[in-house]
């Protein structure tokens, strides 16, 4: 199937590191409307574990620029920082996904492998968060995705354009979060109050999206 451009875990880490440091005080605006406020704190300690571990492991391959994403994530607390951290695990070992015994590090996935541990990466963000869609979680925003991910990939789409698919799916999810009353996490403490509030967890994944279609785009 369709391969995935070379480089393609440097751009998708930088891009997201960017994105996501830029969207912190928004994000943990969110959260402090309809969490415990401390999204944005989260999001910001990861990313600095995220540059520290790129500084000293200087990552050439995809697996490698994975690992230090999904590292960064294991070291923060919160609800998100476990989940996003073994939720990137699972992507970081998408190159692999045919390969078996000593596969190549630096080889690059495929859009079908790509889009297999994206799916294995909401299998176990589910299996351990116990969140469903519609308990307005990061989930609502990545089941879609995953979805239409999938059935691109079963249509042929290239790349691009599956990735392009997935990142629609994944903002109008997150937007309709808005509309939803939290079942999971700390936003269901405060229930009907975090109406109207987008859940920031959702909005992040939706970013999390957008930086793999403009990693693939190049
Ligand atoms: P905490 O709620 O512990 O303060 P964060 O503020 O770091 O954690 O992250 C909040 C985000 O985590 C929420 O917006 C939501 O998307 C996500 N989240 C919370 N609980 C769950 C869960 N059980 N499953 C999936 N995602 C969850
Ligand atoms: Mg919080
Ligand atoms: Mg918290």
């Amino acid at each position: 199937s369709t391969t995935l451009p070379e480089g393609v875990g440097r751009a998708f880490v930088t891009t997201l590191r960017e994105t996501l440091l830029g969207a912190a005080d928004a994000l943990g605006d969110l959260d402090r409307r309809a969490g415990d406020g401390d999204f944005g704190t989260n999001v910001r300690t990861a990313m600095k574990l995220v540059a520290a571990r790129l500084d000293t492991e200087e990552p050439t391959s995809y697996r490698g620029w994975l690992t230090a994403l999904y590292m960064g994530w294991l070291g923060v607390g919160g609800t998100s920082g476990p989940l996003f951290g073994m939720f990137f695990r699972d992507i970081a070992k998408a190159a692999e996904a045919d390969g078996g015994e000593g596969a190549d590090e630096n080889a690059v996935p495929s859009l079908a492998q790509f889009a297999e541990v994206i799916a294995a990466g909401q299998a176990t963000v589910q299996k351990y968060g116990e969140a469903e869609v519609g308990d307005k979680t990061m989930i609502d925003a990545l089941a879609p995705a995953v979805a239409a991910l999938r059935e691109a990939v079963g249509a042929g789409a290239a790349a691009g354009e599956a990735l392009a698919a997935a990142e629609q799916a994944a903002v109008e999810a997150a937007r309709a979060t808005a509309e939803t009353t939290a079942r999971r996490g700390r936003a269901s403490y405060v229930g009907d109050v975090a109406k109207g509030v987008i859940d920031p967890g959702a909005a992040a994944m939706a970013l999390v999206i957008g930086a793999a279609r403009a990693a693939v785009d190049g």
